[in-house]
């Protein structure tokens, strides 16, 4: 399996990326998790004889806003586009005109599947639980190919987050602040939080992204992040656009 980072910012673009979306290509299914305006790099890698199935963490834009260019891609073997409750409802109230075109209108089949209710519908391993953000947020676990990966972006440290990573492969955990961990009812990650989390998790390895651009406007500050976080976890590293890892 192929792990290609595509976005590795939260809230905007910069010089140094774009907002987050991270690939997981696995031998039958090309795996997208959320849709920041790194997606829009998708048919680089992407060339849809594989279904595609794009997890949503939440709506935040830096995690959809890549999804006005779905219009650009031509995946024939289909989309299959999952979120928390209330998805098809959220994103058909984005997905239309004036802003882009529905998904009725693309020329490949896309469909929106609501999490947990529609799980049983998706052909592959995994789980999903609420995490700890200014609003609903959902965190992922896949279980493929005999490797685990967990997911868990905008959340502060919580127990689903642990559970989450419970002795994944690869934990790709936010670290959206320097230090600190925001204000109660907004929380995020820092590297230290991060690594303490894939340390109780028993994970294998940890990447650190969706990094808040004022925070980490350079690449040297990612390496920074992960250098610190190392201390705790040794198996870190900081992603940045354009990374492909084997796992
Ligand atoms: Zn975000
Ligand atoms: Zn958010």
């Amino acid at each position: 399996m192929e792990i290609i980072f595509l976005g590795t910012n939260g809230w905007y673009d910069t010089g140094t990326a774009n907002t987050l979306c991270v690939l997981i290509k696995t031998r039958e299914y090309d795996i997208v998790l959320d849709a920041g305006n790194g997606f829009s790099k998708l048919n680089k890698y992407v060339d849809g004889a594989k279904p595609v199935y794009l997890f949503l963490s939440h709506f935040h834009l830096d995690h959809i806003a890549g999804l006005h260019t779905l219009l650009k891609f031509d995946l024939e073997k289909g989309l299959k586009i999952c979120g928390g409750a209330g998805a098809r409802r959220v994103l058909a109230s984005l997905l239309r005109r004036p802003f882009t075109v529905p998904l009725k209108d693309l020329r490949y089949k896309a469909e929106v599947l609501e999490l947990p209710s529609q799980a049983g519908k998706i052909p592959f391993k995994f789980s999903c639980l609420p995490l700890v953000h200014s609003g609903p947020v959902l965190g992922y676990r896949f279980e493929i190919d005999g490797r685990t990966i967990a997911f868990c972006t905008d959340t502060g440290y919580c127990e689903n987050s642990v559970k989450l990573a419970g002795k994944a492969d690869l934990l790709l955990s936010e670290c959206s602040f320097l230090r600190g961990n925001g204000h109660p009812g907004w929380s995020h990650m820092n590297p230290r939080t991060a690594a303490a989390l894939a340390r109780e998790a028993g994970a294998g390895k940890l990447a650190l992204l969706h990094f808040d651009p004022a925070a980490y406007p350079e690449l040297s500050d990612r390496k920074k992040a992960a250098a610190l976080a190392r201390k705790t976890f040794k198996n870190t590293f900081a992603a940045r656009d354009g990374m492909r890892i084997k796992l």
